[in-house]
């Protein structure tokens, strides 16, 4: 049996593993993300990569941002980037700014759409939310 005073010890140790590990894959993933286009870490309909671009630029004047990716989730854009820390809240600015423009833009065209929470949460305009078949 362990004593309190081993299982807290290892339990440290694990904790301490977990974040390196962590860490590292972070590091990687920068890396990754530095030496390839942005638009091979770019995952969402036509219609959102404006607004993309449009944060990614803006952003990039605070600091030596590197985006790891953007996405679709949940019918939002969902941005993941590393920024220096000095620029932190107003490239998290930005991002909240880019991510309440995708939740009225169609993800598919770019035109004014709305979140649609019929199957799949997606942001659509009335045209292309026609098309899903659940409306
Ligand atoms: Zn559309």
């Amino acid at each position: 049996m362990l004593t309190g005073d081993e299982r807290a010890s290892r339990q440290k140790q694990t904790l301490d593993r977990i974040a390196e590990n962590r860490q590292r894959h972070l590091e990687a993933l920068i890396e990754a993300a530095r030496s390839q286009p942005i638009t091979d870490k770019i995952s969402c309909g036509a219609g959102w990569i404006p607004i993309i671009i449009k944060f990614f630029r803006a952003a990039d004047k605070h600091s030596d941002l590197v985006l790891i990716s953007a996405s679709e989730k949940w019918g939002l854009l969902d941005l993941n980037y590393h920024v220096d820390p000095s620029a932190v809240e107003a490239v998290r600015a930005l991002a909240q700014a880019a991510i309440d423009e995708t939740s009225r833009t169609c993800e598919t065209c770019g035109a004014d759409g709305n979140l649609r929470t019929e199957g799949w949460r997606k942001t659509l305009c009335d045209h292309h939310a026609l098309g899903r078949g659940k409306e």
